[in-house]
């Protein structure tokens, strides 16, 4: 993915942080990185929102905890109060977390409204993810949060990949790279529970639809 952004002009650098943004006459010229590099800059943007804004539900009382705590019915801490979409902390196998996604953000908002409308099925989220950038496709099933294993699987077609999440030895979840295969058999595998045997997954050769039988 990396050498796909670099043949577009975008360079991503890991493994390094801001140590300081560079600059005169009240205009940025360039960022010194931790590593001592400097890139030359003309405009900067922040991305920054990992932490949850719930400060308004906090001051009213709710219980939160990045984010706004609710349970399967999206029922807040007040029984009056129901939440969702990315500002809602939700339990979900054994953990509670956020989910943030466009899907989710739908599918909660769908599912609270049937709840308000007299259903008391739970919400029980599927996650899934995709973006676009450039011609990369990437599209993830499942949610990789506490792998303890990754297997990668090279696609059929230059450029394609696909990266297989386990959490204690359980298929949890999988990042596909302009390999829609790998997607739709992944999302298939969690939708049934199925742990796929690992020698065959691996091995390219393997047709993806063997592993569903
Ligand atoms: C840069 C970026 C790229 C993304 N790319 C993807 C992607 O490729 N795929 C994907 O699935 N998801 C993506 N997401 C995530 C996706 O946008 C969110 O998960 C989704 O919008 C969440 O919907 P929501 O309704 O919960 O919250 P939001 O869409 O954030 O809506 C919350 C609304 O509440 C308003 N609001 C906040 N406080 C108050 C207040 N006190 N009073 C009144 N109104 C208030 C806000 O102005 C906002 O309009 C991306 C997000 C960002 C920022």
């Amino acid at each position: 993915v990396r050498e796909i952004h670099r043949s577009r002009g975008v360079d991503i650098r890991e493994r390094t942080g801001l140590h300081r943004l560079i600059g005169e006459d009240g205009r940025v010229t360039g960022a010194e990185l931790a590593d001592g590099s400097v890139i030359p800059v003309d405009i900067v943007i922040v991305g920054i929102g990992v932490a949850a804004n719930d400060a308004l539900a906090h001051d009213a009382g709710l219980e939160t905890a990045n984010g706004i705590i609710v349970d399967s019915h999206g029922r807040t801490s007040d029984p009056a109060i129901f939440a969702m979409g990315d500002c809602a902390v939700l339990p979900w196998q054994g953990m509670r977390i956020r989910l943030e996604s466009v899907q989710n953000a739908v599918d909660q908002a769908e599912a609270v409204a049937a709840i308000l409308a007299g259903s008391s099925e739970p919400y029980d989220p599927r996650p899934w993810f995709w973006s676009d950038q450039y011609d990369v496709k990437l599209q993830i099933a499942g949610f990789g949060l506490g792998h303890d294993e990754t297997l990668v699987r090279p696609g059929q077609r230059e450029g394609s990949v696909s990266v297989w999440y386990f959490r204690q030895g359980k298929f949890i979840a999988v990042d596909a790279i302009n390999d829609a295969k790998a997607y739709v058999t992944g999302k298939k595998l969690l939708e049934s529970g199925t742990t796929p045997d690992r020698a065959k997954l691996a091995d390219p050769d393997t047709d993806l639809k063997s592993l569903l039988a």
